[in-house]
């Protein structure tokens, strides 16, 4: 069940995140979707509950179920492998691509294998080409968490520098993946 690999999911540097998720355009590597930033969607009802939208909202939820976030359990954006690898494996910015909530694998290698026999979604192809200017809603939550800077969670935080912080240049490969190498560490 998606909710439970959700519920399990380690936090990931915004700053690596970003750098990938900006990479891929925001559109999912494996079925071409487009990606969304959970917490854009959490600052989104955060913003209407405070213009006094009463009615009930399924935006976000920490855990991306489909019931209370029906977007993000299907498009909520996700660090995904390329190709799996073991542990001592390479961890640069290469090994990360997007990966929509549904097609996120979190793979170790025996997952992989069982992943790969499943149902996929199909990947979609734009008639027209491919969206490049799709940003996953972070120009949204670049606006909303600059209007309640005080309210930020340590996460957000980083998201919003992640975000603004150099926006066109690209993260230095040795950054990336001594930061790859902890996230990894902590699985
Ligand atoms: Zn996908």
């Amino acid at each position: 069940m998606m909710t439970d690999i959700q519920r399990k999911r380690k936090p990931i540097l915004p700053s690596v995140a970003a750098a990938v998720y900006k990479r891929g355009h925001w559109l999912c590597h494996w079925c071409k979707r487009p990606v969304i930033l959970p917490q854009a969607m959490k600052l989104l009802e955060g913003e209407l509950r405070q213009s006094g939208w009463t009615a009930p909202m399924a935006l976000f939820h920490n855990n991306w179920t489909r019931d209370a976030a029906p977007l993000l359990d299907e498009l909520g954006a996700t660090l995904d492998h390329v190709i799996a690898h073991n542990r001592d494996g390479a961890h640069t910015l290469e090994n990360f691509v997007t990966a929509c909530a549904k097609c996120n694998v979190r793979k170790s290698d025996g997952e992989l294998a069982t992943w790969l026999q499943r149902d996929k979604r199909k990947p979609v192809k734009g008639k027209y080409g491919e969206p490049t200017a799709w940003d996953g809603l972070s120009g949204l939550f670049v606006v909303l968490a600059s209007r309640v800077q005080g309210n930020l969670t340590m996460n957000d935080r980083a998201w919003l520098k992640a975000l603004t912080e150099n926006p066109s240049e690209p993260v230095a490969e040795t950054v990336l993946a001594s930061t790859a190498f902890r996230i990894n560490g902590t699985h």
